[in-house]
């Protein structure tokens, strides 16, 4: 019985595109998802803004009804949910994709932590907010150092440095500025970064300029202990006194799972895929969400790509 036409690899707000999708032209479809419904948005910061309109980030066509432009992320683990429920979408929560295999007939293996389909079609739609862009340098495995950033009041009264200064950095330094922290951001470029939402940017720059939140440019962190951080500057190394590191440097799609399915990666590390149906070099694998941006993250997000569900499903339905 557990034998799918298709099986969507992630719960993201793109893989419940393709499911709803799927079900509109009668496919029997699962989503099998690792965590938690929409769980890259329900481990975002528990007061993050999205930078879209709630309207930029409907799926299936369900009003994402908000009183502000701009939905908070509560607002949007709701709606998904909300959504979910709707239309009633099969989805096998807290259940990880180990393996997707191709055998001779053509058909899917697919093992998970839990047992194994066989699917006619795969797709995967796993996003890229596992795998976090490490520094690499001494201390990082420090249990005080975090690439996820969640909730301010952890850093009250503490010091405080944030690595970065995309959104990701400049809400987390702004937010724990806030609740008392002694904040030191820690920026490799010369500037803050250049998509800053609109609206927040004149909040850190002002911060900044009145010495609120310290800011090291052209600057990097460089060994991180127990009570103190070394970063070097343009005027040499400084070492501060530090209780938390908030690293907001990035992240990338797990490439070493795309690779063990057989997807191709060139040397871009852009995933290869055939940009009218989002099928990969295997056929009847399909890529789908922010995972098809490889490491440029900031080309693909819930606007232009949920796109991709109808497209594989048009493909797949024929
Ligand atoms: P995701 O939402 O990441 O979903 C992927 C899912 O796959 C996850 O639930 C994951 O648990 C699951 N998964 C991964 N591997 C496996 C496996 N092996 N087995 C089973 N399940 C697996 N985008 C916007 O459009 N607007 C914004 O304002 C915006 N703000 C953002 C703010 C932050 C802080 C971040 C990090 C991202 C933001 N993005 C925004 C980008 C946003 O994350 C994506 O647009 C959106 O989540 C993409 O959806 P997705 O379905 O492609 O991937």
């Amino acid at each position: 019985q557990n034998h799918y036409d298709l099986l969507i690899i992630g719960a993201g707000p793109i893989g419940m595109a393709c499911a709803i999708e799927a079900q509109k032209a009668n496919l029997n479809y699962i989503i099998v998802e690792k965590g938690a419904l929409v769980n890259s948005l329900f481990n975002y910061p528990v007061f993050m803004t999205f930078f879209s309109t709630s309207q930029r980030l409907e799926i299936g066509g369900v009003p994402f009804v908000t009183i502000n432009p701009k939905p908070n992320r509560n607002e949007a683990v709701e709606y998904y949910r909300r959504v979910a429920e709707k239309f009633d979408l099969k989805i096998n929560l807290f259940e990880r994709v180990n393996q997707v295999n191709k055998k001779d007939d053509g058909l899917f293996e697919i093992s998970t932590s839990k047992t194994s389909y066989t699917a006619k079609n795969v797709v995967v739609a796993t996003g890229f907010y596992d795998v976090p862009l490490l520094m690499n340098v001494p201390g990082e495995d420090l249990p005080k150092v975090t690439h996820y950033y969640k909730d301010p009041h952890l850093y009250a009264f503490q010091n405080v440095v944030v690595v970065g200064a995309n959104n990701s950095g400049v809400d987390a330094a702004l937010e724990t500025y806030r609740k008392g922290a002694n904040v030191t951001m820690v920026v490799r470029s010369g500037e803050l970064g250049p998509n800053v939402k609109y609206w927040v940017r004149p909040d850190i720059q002002n911060r900044i300029k009145e010495g609120e939140v310290k800011a090291l440019f052209n600057s990097e962190l460089v060994a991180i202990r127990e009570n103190e951080v070394d970063i070097k500057t343009p005027e040499g190394i400084q070492t501060i006194a530090n209780d938390f590191v908030i690293a907001m440097t990035g992240y990338q799609p797990d490439f070493s799972m795309l690779r063990k399915f057989g997807i191709e990666l060139p040397e871009s590390l852009c995933p290869a895929y055939n940009e009218e149906t989002m099928e990969t070099n295997v056929k009847g694998l399909y890529l789908a969400g922010v995972v098809c941006g490889g490491l440029d993250t900031h080309k693909l997000f819930i606007e232009n790509s949920r796109v991709h569900a109808e497209m594989i499903v048009k493909h797949i339905a024929g």
